[in-house]
């Protein structure tokens, strides 16, 4: 048991790789914890994992309730192995935005009157629109920098927020699974 926790990967929920990230089977193989990406995030958005994460120890995560990614593509530029591929903010899927529409206050009519996800977002009209004044997000355009998930004033009991961003491995699975 304690042998698979070693093998198992901390990115989930709200808890995502960098831009341009390979995928996360070869992760842990291609990062070599160098730090690079940690020191050139002017926003201190990337922190390495600490030694008891297994074979993951050392490696970078974002955690974007705490500092999400402001698409600044400095740590992709810096990487020397590639595990952070060149990309440019368009390109970046680091994970996809979902809203719970029972916990949204918009969604489920408490306070029709939030939009900060909406208004938050970089790419406002574009990844986040808006269908009768509700904020509905855009798969394709969506980049997973979590701003809409820092921003949203709603945190539900299990500690997620009303939007909230899916790695994109796992988006990526559910999506081969309903295909
Ligand atoms: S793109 Fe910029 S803000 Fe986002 S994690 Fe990389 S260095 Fe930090
Ligand atoms: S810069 Fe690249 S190789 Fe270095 S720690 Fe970050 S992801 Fe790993
Ligand atoms: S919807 Fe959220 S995660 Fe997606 S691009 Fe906009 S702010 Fe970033």
């Amino acid at each position: 048991m304690a042998f698979e926790k070693t093998l198992k990967s901390p990115v989930t929920t709200n808890v995502l790789r960098p831009p341009g990230a390979v995928n996360e089977l070869l992760f842990p193989s291609k990062c070599i914890r160098c730090g690079r990406c940690v020191e050139v995030c002017p926003y201190g958005s990337i922190r390495p994992l600490d030694i008891h994460a297994g074979i993951f120890t050392g490696t970078p995560l974002i955690h974007v309730t705490d500092i999400p990614c402001y698409l600044c593509m400095k740590c992709v530029e810096v990487c020397p192995t590639g595990t952070l591929r060149p990309i440019t903010q368009q390109e970046t899927k680091m994970g996809l935005a979902v809203i719970n529409k029972h916990a949204c206050i918009t969604w489920n009519g408490e306070l029709a009157l939030c939009r900060t996800c909406y208004n938050i977002c970089p790419f406002k009209e574009t990844a986040i629109k808006l269908d009768e004044l509700r904020p509905v997000v855009i798969d394709k355009y969506c980049t997973g920098c979590g701003l809409c998930v820092h921003g949203c004033q709603v945190t539900q009991e299990n500690g997620k927020k009303a939007i909230n961003v899916e790695p994109i491995y796992a988006y990526r699975r559910r999506a081969i699974a309903n295909e």
